[in-house]
């Protein structure tokens, strides 16, 4: 399987797009899969569409399976309304995960030519962008923000926040746990939080927790410790939580009392006691949905929480557990 990507316009000016691609194909010798990926495709006309149609032909007829990754709903509709043949028929995919289906099991999908893709991309599109910002960072980092959520991979917290490099020092763990000081004796969640705020200067916490949280669903239905002892033994504190709250049933109810707790869990640090009190530190506790891709924050009321906008003020547990 090898990749290609377009990016931009294709219209009637893309000839020249198409015969750059067709040498970049050409120089790869035999493949039995190409993917393109489309991503960053904004707009198809009904030229630039069947310049596309043909290049697929072309491809298949030298028996090469095209897939077509992630190109948007609207260029997918001037394509699909341009291929009277049915050639684009099956090829459009949304995900990674959704391209080791369409292949053939004789061309497997494989993960190291994925990344080494994408830094390749990287490295021609987006790294010139960067290059004042990286320079800068070079010298020092000073994040505003420590981040601390969850290894799922649907979660990306710099592209939901909008983030650049330099601006969260992340934390990330199965099920999104901070251990009180003292629980845990590998402390990496605690070395980080002292790290951030007492070396970085950071000055706000999120606490994101999420929907269909595996580590959430595992502490609920139990898991099995001969198979995952370590994941048995970390989401521990999270059974011991659900003792706290008989009453929820739901896992994705107990998500949010569950990202509540982590962050009284984090007062038990010093520093984070410290700078709650001298008002210098705000912490607050999001819900990322991981299907429509929408934040919700608590309130600091109940169990409530509300979606997160540009003028959120409510949520930081500094006012609400300081004593
Ligand atoms: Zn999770």
């Amino acid at each position: 399987m090898h990749r290609v990507s377009l990016a931009g316009n294709l219209t009637f000016l893309s000839t020249r797009n198409f015969d750059f691609l067709r040498k970049k194909v050409a120089r790869m010798g035999q493949l039995a899969s190409l993917v393109i990926d489309m991503g960053e495709v904004r707009l198809i006309d009904s030229t630039g569409a069947a310049f596309l149609i043909d290049f697929i032909k072309e491809l298949n007829s030298k028996g090469i399976k095209v897939v077509l990754k992630s190109l948007n709903r609207d260029c997918r509709d001037v394509l699909s309304s341009a291929d009277s043949e049915g050639v684009t028929r099956g090829s459009f995919v949304t995900s990674e995960s959704d391209i080791a289906n369409v292949l053939d099991s004789t061309d497997s999908y494989s993960p190291r030519s994925r990344l080494l893709f994408g830094v390749e991309q990287y490295r021609k599109e987006r790294r010139k962008a960067y290059e004042e910002l990286f320079n800068q960072l070079g010298q020092q980092q000073k994040p505003h923000t420590l981040f601390i959520t969850c290894s799922d991979s649907r979660i990306n917290p710099t592209l939901i926040t909008s983030s650049e490099p330099g601006e969260l020092f992340i934390v990330r763990n199965v099920g999104n746990i901070i251990p009180p000081l003292g629980a845990d004796q590998m402390p990496a969640e605690g070395a980080a939080v002292e790290f951030a705020l007492g070396a970085l200067g950071v000055r706000q916490i999120i606490l994101c927790g999420h929907t269909r949280c595996g580590a959430l669903k595992g502490a609920f239905d139990g898991i099995d410790s001969k198979k995952f002892p370590s994941v048995a033994k970390w989401v521990e504190p999270v059974v011991r939580e659900r003792k706290l709250y008989p009453d929820i049933n739901d896992p994705e109810m107990f998500t949010r009392v569950h990202v509540i707790e982590q962050a009284k869990n984090l007062l038990t640090y010093p520093v984070v006691d410290q700078m709650v009190r001298e008002e210098k530190l705000s912490i607050h506790c999001w819900i990322y949905d991981v299907q429509s891709g929408e934040f919700f924050e608590w309130t600091g009321q109940g169990r409530e929480f509300l979606t997160v906008g540009p003028n959120s003020l409510h949520g930081n547990l500094g006012d609400i557990f300081k004593v």
